[in-house]
């Protein structure tokens, strides 16, 4: 009896136990960081600054996030209520689905799309209802219109839309919003920056209109991991009692302020990236490889069956690529971040050169 009982672990929910494994290939990243989707180069200099002068006491003292949510809330436009910071938009993610998903809600889910929607409703007792997108990859919003039922209490969409950047329209994102009043449209603007267009300006208006921002990609502020969630106040109450108060930490609230003053920094980052978007893909087309039009820092094209010879390829000539073949409609297809023009004309030529390599090997088959 002893000896059973030492051996005995705890089981968890049969929720987790039924969970896939998710490890992103976050490892040996010293290299041209085009896999990730993150800034490739370097947060606003005024950042570092403030970070370098840190105090002790602002380090002893528990973090406290109201004055730098009043001052993000301000800055996008809607009011300190409305708007709650969290510890990346993977947080308020995990708490939005936490704080509205119980046995017998659907969460209506496009893909292929960003991997975290379905990691954390997985862990929830929803149903998630996956509609497949088109060969395009475009935004297929009759289908997730015809998808929507009653049951339908989350419906989440990125916009743009990773791994192809394709976008959904403002119109159709305000017509899902009007069919399906019992449900939470979540709004998913972590590339808004490279796109330009936004529906925070529906926050409050639109009663079940959620928007996410991150902090990680034109900021270049991944590594603080910071997020925010903006709806209706009589909706983001219960997502308050959810989060933790704790969950964004001293020095990424420091951060905050100086990174949203500096926006001659973010316009001239974006501006790199949108001018090295259309060098990479003139690159592409002048090679002959498919791709997908993009709104957003990332390109997706395709390979074909070489995919994982592809990536290795490019790692051993120092550039980092994600294969997304493995995502629902992409085989064979790799999502190519892009940074500066500087850097994505380092690309290029390794780009060229894996493309020879694997044409070369594809002839011999
Ligand atoms: N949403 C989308 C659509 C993303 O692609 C990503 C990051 N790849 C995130 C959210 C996560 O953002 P954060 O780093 O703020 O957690």
């Amino acid at each position: 009896m002893a000896d059973a009982v030492k051996t005995q672990t705890p089981a968890p929910r049969a929720r987790v136990q039924a969970m896939k494994e998710y490890h992103p290939p976050l490892g040996c990243r010293d290299a041209l960081r085009l896999d990730f989707n993150e800034n490739t180069l370097a947060c606003s200099p005024k950042v570092r600054e403030v970070l370098g002068q840190i105090s002790v006491g602002a380090l002893t003292r528990y973090p406290e996030r109201e004055p730098v949510e009043a001052i993000v809330a301000a800055h996008v436009g809607v009011k300190a209520e409305q708007l709650a910071l969290t510890n990346g938009v993977d947080e308020a993610i995990h708490v939005l689905f936490e704080t509205f998903l119980e046995e017998g809600d659907e969460l209506l889910l496009p893909v292929p799309t960003y991997t975290m929607y379905e990691v954390y409703a997985s862990a929830t007792d929803a149903r998630i209802v996956a509609v497949q997108a088109a060969e395009d990859l475009a935004f297929p919003f009759e289908r997730v219109l015809a998808a929507i039922t009653l049951r339908t209490k989350i419906i989440a969409i990125a916009n743009p839309n990773s791994p192809a950047g394709s976008v959904a329209t403002r119109e159709q994102l305000l017509a899902l919003a009007e069919r399906a009043p019992r449900a939470v449209l979540l709004v998913d603007e972590a590339y808004y920056h490279f796109h330009g267009e936004t529906l925070m300006d529906m926050v409050g208006t639109v009663p079940n209109l959620v928007v996410a921002r991150t902090f990680s990609k034109a900021y270049g502020l991944a590594g603080l991991r910071l997020g925010l969630l903006a709806g209706p106040v009589e909706l983001m109450r219960w997502v308050r009692r959810v989060l933790s108060p704790y969950s964004v930490n001293s020095l990424a609230l420091a951060c905050l302020p100086p990174a949203l003053e500096d926006t001659e920094y973010l316009d001239w980052y974006v501006g790199e990236v949108l001018a090295a978007r259309g060098e990479f893909e003139a690159a592409l087309d002048a090679a002959g490889v498919r791709h997908w039009p993009s709104r957003a820092n990332f390109v997706l094209v395709e390979i074909g069956a070489l995919h994982a010879e592809f990536v290795l390829l490019m790692r051993d000539a120092g550039v980092l690529v994600r294969d997304r073949s493995s995502d629902p409609g992409c085989d064979g297809l790799v999502r190519i971040t892009i940074g500066t023009r500087e850097q994505i004309r380092q690309a290029i030529p390794a780009l060229h050169a894996a493309l020879a390599a694997i044409r070369g090997e594809r002839g011999k088959q």
